[in-house]
C-alpha cells in the first residue's frame, strides 16, 4: 500500500552530517531503506531550524539542508524532487518516491519576501509561518504574547499564495490561525497536528479550524509524536481516536499522517520509523477497510498535492 507523509525532519540531521539518509541507520528513521521499506511514495522534507539562532545563521542552515535534500535525497535514481503537477505526474510513471521540500519557521526569511522566493525557487512548495516561537511574521503556539501575523507576516502569506506555496498552520498560534484564515479563502493544510478536542494540546487543532480544512478542500496530516496524541502510556489506538474525531467532522477526504520522524526522540511503540508503516497501513485496513485505508495513508494528500502544487515549475 502506498504511503504519503507530510513531516519528516530528516534533512536536520543530514544537515549535521552525524548520519546519512542511505545509512540503515536507527538514528534516522526516516532514512532511505526504512521509507522504501514503509512504502513511503511521497515524502515531505521539513526544513527546520533552531529558531534561537540568529536569522543570518538560521538562513544558512536552511542552505545547508536543501544541499544535503538535492545531494543525499533527490539525486538517488528511484526518488523525484517534486515541484509541480508534472513533476508527480513524471514520479508516479516512474515509480520514484516524491520529495517535496518544506519550512518550517520563516525566521530565516526575516521577513523578506525575496528569501522566500528564493526558497521558491530552489524548490521549497510549503511553508509554516512559525515554530513555537514568535519571529517576524508571527507569534507561534508556545508564545505568551498571543498575537497573530504581523505586516510582513501578511506580505509573506499573499507571496506564497502568489506562488501556489501551500499554507502550514502546524505551530501557528491560535490568532494566526484566525488571522490566516480570515485574510485567506483557498485550501489550507497542518503538516502534523492532531484534534485539541481529543487530547489538548496546544499544538492540536480546535474542531472549528478542522471543519475550515475541510470545507476549503485542504488536509490534515495526524502526527505520532506521543505528547500530542494523548496522556502516556500512547499507543495507536490514541492515533485512531483522533482519525475518528476527524472523521466524525467529515474529514475522510481530507486527512492523513505528518509523522514527524526524526524530529523527536520520543515515540509510540510500534509506530517509530518510516518502516512502521507497513503494519499500521494493515492496522488500518482491519478498522476502516482497504479504500478509506488507502485514502488516508495516501490519496487524500496526493489529491491535494494535485490542487495545491503549479502546473509547472517556472525557474
Ligand atoms: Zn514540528
Amino acid at each position: 500500500m502506498l504511503v504519503a507523509d507530510a513531516h519528516v525532519d530528516v534533512l536536520m540531521k543530514l544537515a549535521e552530517g552525524r548520519v546519512a539518509f542511505l545509512e540503515d541507520s536507527p538514528n534516522l528513521r526516516a532514512n532511505y531503506h526504512s521509507l522504501r521499506e514503509g512504502g513511503v511514495a511521497t515524502q515531505v522534507f521539513a526544513l527546520y531550524v533552531d529558531p534561537s539562532l540568529d536569522s543570518y545563521t538560521q538562513l544558512a542552515v536552511v542552505l545547508r539542508q536543501i544541499d544535503a535534500f538535492y545531494q543525499q535525497v533527490a539525486i538517488l535514481a528511484d526518488v523525484r524532487a517534486v515541484r509541480s503537477r508534472e513533476d508527480l505526474r513524471i514520479a508516479r510513471q516512474q515509480g520514484q518516491m516524491a520529495a517535496i521540500l518544506s519550512l518550517e519557521g520563516g525566521g530565516c526569511l526575516r521577513g523578506s519576501v525575496e528569501i522566500l522566493r528564493i526558497l521558491y525557487r530552489l524548490g521549497v512548495r510549503g511553508v509554516g509561518l512559525t515554530w513555537n516561537d514568535a519571529n517576524e511574521l508571527a507569534d507561534g503556539c508556545g508564545e505568551l504574547r498571543g498575537a497573530g501575523l504581523t505586516r510582513v507576516g501578511r506580505d509573506v502569506l499573499r507571496e506564497m499564495q502568489h506562488w501556489s506555496m501551500w499554507i502550514d498552520l502546524a505551530h501557528l498560534h491560535d490568532a494566526g490561525v484566525r488571522d490566516v484564515l480570515r485574510l485567506t479563502d483557498g485550501p489550507v493544510m497542518a503538516s502534523h497536528a492532531n484534534a485539541r478536542a481529543v487530547h489538548p494540546h496546544r499544538r492540536n487543532l480546535t474542531d472549528d479550524v478542522i471543519r475550515e480544512i475541510i470545507r476549503r478542500d485542504g488536509w490534515m496530516g495526524l502526527t505520532f509524536q506521543p505528547s500530542f496524541v494523548g496522556r502516556d502510556p500512547v499507543g495507536i489506538d490514541d492515533v485512531f481516536r483522533h482519525l475518528d474525531h476527524v472523521l466524525d467532522l467529515g474529514g475522510h477526504r481530507h486527512v492523513g499522517f505528518g509523522s514527524d520522524f526524526d524530529g523527536t526522540s520520543a515515540d509510540i511503540p510500534g509506530l517509530a520509523a518510516s518502516r512502521d508503516y507497513r503494519a499500521f497501513a494493515e492496522r488500518l485496513c482491519d478498522r476502516y477497510g482497504q479504500d478509506l485505508a488507502q485514502a488516508f495513508l495516501f490519496g487524500n494528500f496526493e489529491a491535494f498535492l494535485m490542487r495545491q502544487l503549479p502546473s509547472t515549475s517556472p525557474l
